[in-house]
């Protein structure tokens, strides 16, 4: 049994009660860690997990919000024997070796191994032994890359935009994912005020269309932004006016089981 789990779900700052953004799928015992942000480390002891069972980290891309708490985790980690897979684009990975040699801690006396693993877009393979998975190319920064997931025991698809624009290829790929999770950084009237905004990440109005005209099955937005003054309402009537399927509003270390029923 599978679970899906958020270590935080806001946006480039913080909120109180949203953390910035990042997940951990529970795979049974092994964890897989998506964005390192933050204290990691206490929050997956705070969802009752053992950090010492990580098994792969993917990272979206390099802002600070998704990568700036890699040091720390492996510092926490610098006395376990284990190897974790660290996975993200060239640009990613290459920043995440400098990141963590600018620490020290890629030496000898750190037992807890990195092996880093560069992907390309569009590659598959294989982040958990149930878990398939493939890198999508994102055009919200140059190192960002998304993830299509494919459960092997659920036979579910789950696909994580990270932090994306509206980007129509996302759904133009061999199928549909059942389960999406995608940014949604604020309702769309800051989007208004703030035009740039468009080219970096996607509002709920537009959020809520796309998920409709997809035909996902099971919407997950996250990624909200921490400073600006909206509520959590006007994120679901926004995505409500056109999407109609199964919406799930995530809080911090909230944990939800992956099965076929989320799509009911
Ligand atoms: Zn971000
Ligand atoms: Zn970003």
């Amino acid at each position: 049994m599978s679970e899906l789990c958020f270590l935080g779900t806001g946006g480039s700052i913080p909120a109180e009660g949203r953390n910035n953004a990042s997940l951990v799928l529970n795979m049974g015992r092994e964890l897989v860690l998506i964005d390192c942000p933050g204290d990691a480390y206490g929050k997956i002891k705070r969802l009752g997990f053992d950090p010492r069972n990580i098994y792969s980290l993917f990272v979206t891309h390099i802002h600070p919000d998704h990568v700036y708490g890699l040091p720390a985790l492996v510092h926490s980690l610098m006395l376990e024997d284990m190897s974790l897979l660290l996975y993200g684009s060239h640009e990613t990975v290459r920043f995440c070796k400098d990141l963590l040699n600018l620490f020290c801690l890629l030496g000898e006396k750190i037992k807890c191994r990195i092996r880093f693993k560069p992907l390309e877009e569009d590659q598959y393979f294989q982040i958990h032994p149930s878990l398939r998975a493939s890198s999508i190319r994102i055009p919200h920064s140059s190192s960002s890359l998304g993830l299509d997931l494919h459960f092997k025991e659920e036979d579910l698809s789950l696909l994580y935009s990270g932090d994306t624009p509206v980007y129509e290829p996302l759904f133009k790929r061999n199928s549909t994912p059942e389960i999406l999770i995608h940014d949604c950084s604020a309702p769309s009237r800051f989007f208004k005020q703030f035009p740039s905004l468009s080219k970096m990440h996607t509002h709920s109005l537009a959020l809520g269309k796309m998920a409709l005209e997809s035909g996902v099955r099971c919407l997950i937005p996250i990624h909200f932004f921490g400073e600006l003054d909206y509520s959590m309402e006007e994120i679901e009537i926004e995505i409500r006016k056109n999407y109609k399927n199964r919406l799930i509003l995530p809080e911090d270390l909230g944990k939800i089981q992956i099965s076929r029923s989320l799509l009911e």
